[in-house]
């Protein structure tokens, strides 16, 4: 359809949706919020409401679909979480007074990066990236428009950049770039993320230092001018832009974080079963957040390692000073979303109560703070600012029972304003006034059941039922007839209705202007409110460690400089956490100075990932500030680990367990130094015996004689154990089991040296597996014991590597009398042979030998 055919609204409408084709366009109309066109048919599906047409009986009808205005928030959420950008366009004048079209405006896009309204109360960041790239190195910058925090980095690879935006679980990328096929498939067909365009900067110098490095500098500014293009509202609470270096933080890919189920459980995807769900006993959301950060990004610094741990120390020694502070935490509301409120002219007189009830409490905190009187505190204490001005602002202004709506009065408290308390007056006398005009008329009247009542259609009335009608004075007039009853009005009853009306109505609008005054007010702080937010964040984290150092009987490590790793009696904190301290069996871990590599052997089951596994732990949790639980331990400070633990398929990337085996491994290998751990849990396995043990081996040798790193590779091929005699700086360890009688227990116990055997089909017959099965099984591995015992397993190992078949048999020792089986070997098409044909040429080669 031409545009000159269509009505003016629905020009309005092309034109806007022009300027957001990627959104979709809430377009207000009364009281409904319209969508057309393809909009309409995506969102109805989506949304699950009904598809109409607009001019329903013309050629082209216009698809159409709505959400009422009060209870399209719902309905944006939706959209947003599924991963799509609403543009909302409202109408900017009254309809009533408009000449022609209504003028109409976006006033908001919301995106999955920028979402800051949503109902839903979250604990986590949403964090928003911009991306650009030159020829040498990309520059990253992400914030979180609830919050405003704002961060900057520079990172070499593309790698570097999916693990980063992995890590910040963002959902959104801004490119200020034009995109390569590769970063286009990674980005948007790999890690499903929603891509936004932008190439023009929004400069501000009072948020960005022009001394940072030139790419980040423009993400950075690429990022502002998305936002404010999206948000198209005040952004007073953006803070200071912050670079960062990754090699500030321990080292980790999102693979790695995900398998040590730092912030969720792998398996559930849920909080419990996780280092967050350990060690969160913050009290506000604020700590949580923070928690979450410092669990993602645990330090290298010692300094300021040892600075959170000496704070835990002292909270730990001061039992009942910190019980006082967990709570009055208790009462602290999350200041930095409720800044950004403000910031956005969204906070409500709630908000505002909210805000002032946790400065009331901050003289509190600071206290108790104080009255731990410890140097280490001191520094920490000394930053926490009250903002006592701010608290007496909202508290003299504010009414303590005020509710969220600013328009209907009651939010400003009496004495604060003089117009306001006599416009009170008069509502107040003016309730008086109509109890002495109702007494005077019932009794003029002698209708002893007449009273006067109030609605909003009818204003007062006096109430008369129906047997009494004829008792009314002539100067009552009707005002509405009921079935059993009628209304009447008076003058008198009219001239104070109207002036108690005027005052209502007046003191409701002045009562808003006071407020929109006293959120101005606030928004002056927002910077200092911020600050106090991470002070008190801060705290609160710090708390929480050390409630969960006291409940758990964890220990402070301690670091050392000559690269050795000394834990006595340690425990994987989460698995000792939900399976009781009785029931967990501790391990020591030892590595001295010059040992880098632990081979584990031992049984399936028997506790090899977990010991690896509560290293790591203990290591993060080290490098958070926290205690662990052991009964000593003593770390050097690792800056990455690396790990490759349990077989995941990466089915959306297309890539195959063993791929991303590989993968993985190939990450350690480039990237570890000597500083890194590295837990590697049966590397190999997933592909043939002789390709993986092969790989296993050569891995091993690199990682010691070019790496150094300490490594726990946990392993079932018993052949590499032979490793120790060569490479000076491996050493064995197996877990310990105990068999008698033909029954086997796992002790969980990490033992020095190699295992001697592994103990599959033990554990397959502790799943259940049928006995016949079983004792099959058992025949099977006594042949093949057997027949391997013959050859050299390590020479057949070698010997897979690259050989081809003739070298490999000739390995065999074979002589001519064997030459018609090696010809029918030879000529083995092993991949075309069904399952029975394979048992079948094994019996005729068994026969022919
Ligand atoms: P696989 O080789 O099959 O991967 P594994 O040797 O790595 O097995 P884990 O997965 O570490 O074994 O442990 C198996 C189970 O044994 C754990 O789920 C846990 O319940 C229990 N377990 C492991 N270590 C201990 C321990 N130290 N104390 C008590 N129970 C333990």
């Amino acid at each position: 359809m031409t545009n000159d055919k269509l009505s003016p609204g629905m020009k309005q409408y092309l034109d806007i949706k022009k300027d957001y084709p990627d959104a979709f366009l809430l377009f207000r109309m009364g009281d409904f919020y319209e969508l057309f066109y393809e909009d309409a048919v995506k969102a109805a599906q989506l949304l699950e409401i009904s598809l109409t047409s607009r001019n329903k009986n013309a050629d082209n009808p216009v698809p159409m679909a709505g959400v009422p205005y009060h209870s399209a928030q719902q309905y944006i959420d939706i959209l947003v979480d599924l991963g799509y950008k609403v543009a909302i366009a409202e109408q900017m004048e009254d309809p009533k007074t408009a000449v022609g079209v209504v003028k109409r405006e976006v006033i908001q896009v919301v995106t999955p990066g920028t979402v800051v309204d949503s109902a839903k109360p979250d604990n986590a960041n949403n964090f928003l990236i911009a991306l650009d790239r030159d020829d040498s190195h990309f520059g990253l910058s992400y914030m979180d428009v609830s919050t405003g925090e704002f961060y900057a980095t520079s990172l070499t690879d593309l790698a570097a950049v999916r693990s980063e935006v992995l890590n910040l679980k963002a959902r959104e990328l801004v490119i200020g770039f034009d995109l390569t096929a590769e970063e286009e498939q990674l980005f948007q067909k790999q890690m499903n993320l929603l891509l936004s365009f932008e190439r023009e900067t929004y400069k501000d110098s009072q948020l960005i230092d022009q001394n940072l490095d030139a790419l980040e500098i423009t993400a950075a500014e690429k990022l502002l001018q998305y936002v404010h293009m999206t948000q198209k509202r005040e952004l007073s609470h953006l803070q200071k832009l912050v670079h960062y270096e990754i090699k500030d933080y321990l080292q980790m890919t999102y693979a790695t974080k995900s398998s040590l189920d730092l912030l969720e459980n792998a398996r559930s995807g849920k909080k419990h079963g996780s280092l967050y769900w350990l060690l969160d006993e913050t009290k506000t959301a604020m700590g949580t957040r923070l928690l979450r950060v410092w669990i993602d990004r645990p330090l290298v610094n010692r300094d300021l390692i040892i600075n959170r741990q000496n704070i835990v120390q002292v909270f730990l020694e001061h039992f009942f000073e910190r019980s006082d502070l967990s709570d009055s935490l208790k009462g602290v509301y999350d200041i930095e979303r409720l800044a950004s409120r403000v910031s956005f002219g969204k906070a409500n007189p709630k908000d505002l109560l909210q805000l002032s009830h946790t400065l009331a409490q901050v003289p509190a905190i600071k206290a108790i703070l104080e009255s731990f009187d410890s140097p280490y505190l001191k520094a920490l204490v000394d930053q926490i600012d009250p903002l006592p001005e701010l608290e007496s602002i909202i508290r003299t202004a504010i009414d303590p029972d005020a509710q969220i709506t600013v328009t209907e009065g009651n939010i400003i408290r009496s004495g604060f304003d003089e117009t306001l308390d006599k416009y009170r007056k008069v509502m107040r006398e003016g309730a008086s006034w109509i109890a002495d005009i109702e007494a005077k008329e019932k009794e003029a009247s002698g209708i002893n059941t007449l009273k006067i009542d109030y609605n909003k259609k009818d204003g007062y009335y006096f109430h008369v039922t129906n047997s009494n009608l004829s008792l009314v004075p002539d100067y009552f007039f009707r005002k509405a007839t009921l079935k059993n009853s009628e209304r009447f009005g008076t003058a008198e009853l009219a001239k104070i209705e109207g002036e108690m009306l005027e005052a209502r109505e007046e003191s409701a609008n002045l009562e808003y202007m006071i407020f929109m005054r006293v959120r101005k007010q606030v928004e002056l702080y927002i910077g200092r409110l911020q600050q106090l937010a991470k002070h008190l964040a801060t705290v609160d984290v710090l708390q929480s460690l050390a409630v969960v150092a006291e409940n758990n009987h964890y220990i402070k490590p301690v670091f050392n400089d000559q690269e050795e790793i000394r834990i006595e009696n340690g425990r994987h904190a989460v698995v000792e956490k939900v399976m009781g301290i009785q029931e967990y069996i501790p391990n020591s871990i030892y590595f001295d100075s010059k040992t880098s590599i632990q081979l584990i052997t031992g049984p399936n089951m028997s506790g090899k990932s977990t010991y690896m596994r509560q290293l790591a732990l203990a290591v993060i949790m080290a490098q958070i500030g926290s205690f662990v639980s052991a009964d000593l331990a003593s770390l050097p400070i690792f800056d990455a680990i690396f790990t490759r633990i349990g077989a995941a398929d990466d089915l959306i990337s297309g890539q195959s367990t063993f791929m991303v085996e590989m993968m993985e491994a190939n990450q350690a290998i480039k990237k570890a130094s000597r500083q890194s751990l590295i837990l590697f849990d049966e590397l190999g396995r997933g592909t043939a015996t002789y390709d993986g043990m092969a790989l296993a081996q050569a891995i091993i040798e690199h990682i010691h004689d070019r790496i150094g790193a300490k490594t726990m590779f946990a392993t079932h091929y018993h052949e590499l154990t032979d490793l120790s005699t060569k490479l000076t700086n491996l050493v064995n360890v197996h877990v310990a089991t105990l068999e008698k009688d033909g029954e086997v227990t796992f002790l969980h116990k990490i033992t020095d040296g190699p295992a001697d055997k592994s103990y599959g089909i033990h554990v397959a017959k502790i799943a259940g597996l049928p006995d016949e099965l079983l004792s099959h099984a058992d025949h099977i591995l006594f042949d093949l014991e057997s027949s391997s015992q013959a050859v050299s397993v390590q020479t057949k190992a070698k010997a897979e590597q690259n050989h081809s078949v003739d070298e490999q048999l000739s390995l065999f020792n074979v002589d001519d009398d064997h030459s018609e089986l090696i010809a029918k070997l030879k000529h083995l098409d092993v991949a075309n042979l069904t399952p029975r044909e394979a048992m079948n040429t094994l019996f005729d080669l068994k026969d022919l030998l």
